[in-house]
């Protein structure tokens, strides 16, 4: 949900689309700097929350943090907005933030994930205090350009070198992992991904879904969300999650487009759209 004007106000928008659970930013996504909460700004969304029945609120860090890149100066910035996106998080009391790994760019997989791990460790101690509630949650990529987090593996390597810690989970992207190679589509396929994932990184790691549909087909390793039921995903694959009771409790979020321009150029309110055609799968 869109933050603008005040973090606050995600909950009414999300009210008005139907949602049960939000996944916000608390600061502009494209840009590294955020003027600190002011204690007005923390009364305002601990008002929301008791108002709104809404529950667990998860945050997205910004799109520009790095935390596998190779360059020292950006490195360290990526560090710092990543700290900042935690305490932010641990302000507003919201118990999830979901990051990408990192990209290595004229690195390696190796180099990057050490990367990340150094970033990992080094945030966690530093905001053991201001917000030990917030677990930071890595996402699924989809293995685009030098994304890492694409492999169940990755996702292994990082929390168990960085922790273990229960401040640290994963955030099950669909579309990114069907785009890395995994498949989700039919009821055998999503139980030998999601054995899989058992297998290497631990079912109890997932802490938040992304439920996006995929432009692209399995193993293409593009990141493009497609509206739920029409991309190459398909419902049987979100019916394999709906209908999983070990996801009963889990916070699900779309990050679909917002919009849809119907055939006579009205536009159409997606996430409502996609949230009841979700609502249509559970058995
Ligand atoms: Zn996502």
């Amino acid at each position: 949900m869109s933050a603008a004007g005040g973090v606050y106000r995600a909950f009414e928008r999300g009210q008005k689309s139907g949602c049960d659970s939000i996944l916000v930013f608390t600061k502009s996504n494209r840009q590294w700097k955020a003027k600190p909460l002011t204690d007005e700004d923390i009364a305002a969304y601990k008002q929301a929350e008791t108002d709104f029945d809404i529950h667990p609120v998860a945050v997205h860090a910004s799109y520009l943090i790095n935390a596998a890149s190779p360059n020292e100066a950006l490195w360290e910035k990526s560090y710092q907005a990543l700290k900042v996106e935690v305490e932010r998080a641990g302000q507003l009391g919201i118990p999830f933030l979901t990051v990408h790994p990192g990209s290595y760019v004229k690195s390696d997989e190796a180099s990057g994930l050490a990367k990340i791990v150094a970033a990992l460790k080094r945030v966690l101690v530093e905001t053991a205090v201001s917000a030990p509630n917030v677990t930071l949650c890595l996402e699924t990529m989809a293995g685009q350009g030098t994304n890492l987090g694409y492999k169940f593996e990755h996702l292994a390597q990082l929390l168990t070198e960085a922790g273990p810690s229960d401040r640290l989970g994963v955030t099950f992207d669909t579309c990114h992992v069907f785009a890395a190679g995994y498949d989700i589509r039919s009821p055998e396929t999503y139980a030998a991904t999601m054995d899989e994932f058992d297998r290497i990184v631990g079912l109890d790691k997932i802490k938040t879904f992304h439920f996006n549909d995929s432009k692209f087909d399995l193993g293409q390793k593009k990141d493009r969300h497609a509206h739920i039921g029409e991309g190459f995903i398909g419902r049987e694959g979100f019916a394999n999650f709906l209908n999983d009771p070990r996801w009963a409790d889990h916070p699900a979020h779309l990050e679909t487009p917002k919009t849809k321009e119907d055939e006579d150029g009205s536009e159409i309110e997606m996430d409502v759209v996609n949230l009841a055609t979700l609502r249509s799968l559970i058995k």
